[in-house]
Formats: structure tokens, sequence, C-alpha cells
């Protein structure tokens, strides 16, 4: 059978913004947003099924170990797993699909399935990345921290994806993300210049700016 779905996976460090741009790229459009399963608590606003499984590191150990993830990773020190079965599931019926996970998972799997389509969400520096966490206020000043080295180590995986944008005017970004979309869709090379490759002073000004 002929089938076109792509599975497209994302990833940005915390902070990044990476939330709004998805949301409003794919507001309008037919795809499977996958619900991660993690083993930290919920955020105030953040409702079990929709926008994670919470669950224990028991069952979390249970089903990676059942192969009921298509990858799994910690992330400053918390369980994080992308079921399998619906992202099979939506390909299987010609569904596009969308990962947001960190770097390890995109790497895993970007090499399970070499015909995903990944990119990388740029913040415009880190230093904007400290301002919004402790703006938005969801971890404490330690995790904070934390998640902001983090985000130096994996914003040097970036070269490691098919496409990076920057996210510095949100208007701008959806634009380019758009245009990725279309552009893989449409298997020509219009979103180039976004490719991984030409990104690279991008990439460098942000972490010499880290
Ligand atoms: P947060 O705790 O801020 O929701 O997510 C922390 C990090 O974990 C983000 O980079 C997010 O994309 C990533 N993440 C969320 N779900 C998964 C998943 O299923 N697998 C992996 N590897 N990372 C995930």
């Amino acid at each position: 059978m002929m089938n076109n779905a792509k599975l497209f996976i994302v990833s940005a460090p915390s902070g990044c913004g990476k939330g709004t741009i998805l949301n409003e790229v794919f507001k309008d459009r037919d795809v499977y947003y996958s619900i991660s399963c993690t083993t930290r608590k919920p955020r105030e606003f953040e409702v079990d099924g929709v926008n994670y499984f919470f669950i224990t590191q028991e069952k979390f150990d249970e089903m990676a170990g059942n192969n009921e993830f298509l990858e799994y990773a910690t992330f400053v020190g918390t369980s994080y797993g992308t079921p399998a079965k619906p992202v099979d599931d939506a390909i299987a019926q010609g569904k596009d699909a969308l990962l947001e996970i960190e770097t390890v998972g995109a790497a895993l799997v970007k090499k399970a399935r070499p015909d995903s389509v990944s990119i990388f969400i740029l913040p415009p520096s880190v230093k904007e990345l400290d301002r919004r966490l402790h703006k938005r206020a969801t971890e404490s000043d330690e995790v904070i921290v934390k998640r902001v080295s983090q985000a130096k180590a994996e914003i040097e995986k970036a070269y490691n994806y098919d496409y990076v944008i920057m996210n510095d005017a949100l208007e701008e970004a959806v634009r380019d993300f758009e245009l990725i979309l279309s552009s893989v869709k449409n298997n020509d090379n219009k979103a180039d210049q976004f490719k991984a490759e030409n990104m690279k002073e991008k990439i460098e000004e942000v972490l010499k700016n880290a």
C-alpha cells in the first residue's frame, strides 16, 4: 500500500517556546500528536492523558521491559517514553505523527526510523531561555539551573537534526516550520536553508552566547 505518512521528531530545549509553535503549526493539520509517558509530577495546568500519561517509575519500567516504547530516555532525573502503538497505528492509517522529545530519544528514533524527519528549535540565546524559565516558574530554581545546563548540551546536538529553526519571533518560526513541513510532503528543496548543515553559523552563535 502506498503510504506517504511521515514521522516528525521535534526537539527543543525547555523554555524555548516549542509548545506555542507546535500548537500554532498543528492546530489545523491532521496529525497524531504523540502523548508520552513520564514519571514527573503534572504541572498546574497539565491533564493526565492529554499532556502526558503521568505514571509511576514501576509502571514505566514495566512498559519499557515489555517493549511498549518506541524510545525512552532520562531527562534531568525523570523518565520519559513514547508509547509505540499509537504512533505505529497512525502511520499505518496514513496519518502523520509528531513526537516532541529530547535529543537522546530523538537520535534513537532517527536510527530506528531513518525516513523520519527531525527538527530542532533553537532558542535565540541561552540567557533568554533562563529568563523564560524563571518567568514561567513551573520548576524550582534548582531544576531551572539543571534545565539550562542541559539546554547547552542539547543545542550542541542540533547539528545532527535534519532541520534547524530559530524561535526568535514566533510568527517567523511558525512560517519556517510550515515551510519545512510542506517541503517534506512535496519532496522539494524549498526549505533547504533550514537544513542543519546550512544552519551551522546560527547554532554556533547561540552556543557562543551561552
Ligand atoms: P517537560 O518536563 O518540560 O515536559 O519535558 C522535558 C523534556 O522531555 C523535553 O525536552 C521534552 O521534549 C522531553 N520529552 C517529553 N516526552 C518525551 C518522550 O516520550 N521521550 C523523550 N525521549 N523525551 C521526551
